[in-house]
């Protein structure tokens, strides 16, 4: 009997872009940007694959050139550290819902003040830090929304 592995039919995410997410806010760098953002961010339950290269939201980026990021020495070290503050959650074999990547960095990231220390280079730095400090994100996106709504 033929042992093949069946292609898994999850979208993929970069690990940095739980924190973009928990940002969120319909601003991005085209409209089709913000738009595939949004529509991706609307099922918190679906299940995705972790990828360090370009991902689903990446797909409508007008910084993705032929598959890479122009910025891809700089989003990979994003993603470095958020592998590596996260632990063993993110793997790329083990798929994982959007809701618990997204408190997976809540709890790692978020919650032990390391943000800027994560993502301080990145032009929309400004705007999460400063949505992070007035307690503005997209609870909606946890397992267990702190908001109570
Ligand atoms: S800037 Fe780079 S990592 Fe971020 S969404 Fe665009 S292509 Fe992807």
């Amino acid at each position: 009997m033929e042992d093949s592995k069946p292609t898994i039919p999850f979208a993929t995410m970069r690990p940095h872009h739980a924190l973009c997410a928990l940002f969120f806010e319909g601003k991005g760098y085209s409209q089709v940007f913000v738009d595939n953002m949004t529509a991706f961010m609307a099922d918190p339950s679906q299940m995705l694959q972790i990828t360090t290269g370009c991902d689903a939201l990446c797909q409508a980026c007008p910084n993705n050139v032929n598959g890479q990021c122009k910025d891809e020495a700089k989003v990979s070290l994003f993603d470095q550290r958020t592998l590596k503050l996260t632990g063993t959650l993110l793997q790329a074999d083990q798929p994982i819902p959007l809701y618990a990547l997204c408190q997976g960095v809540f709890d790692a990231i978020l919650q032990q003040g390391l943000l800027a220390e994560v993502c301080g280079k990145c032009e929309w730095a400004p705007l999460c830090q400063g949505k992070w400090q007035q307690g503005d994100f997209n609870p909606q996106l946890l397992q267990s929304d702190p908001t109570g709504d």
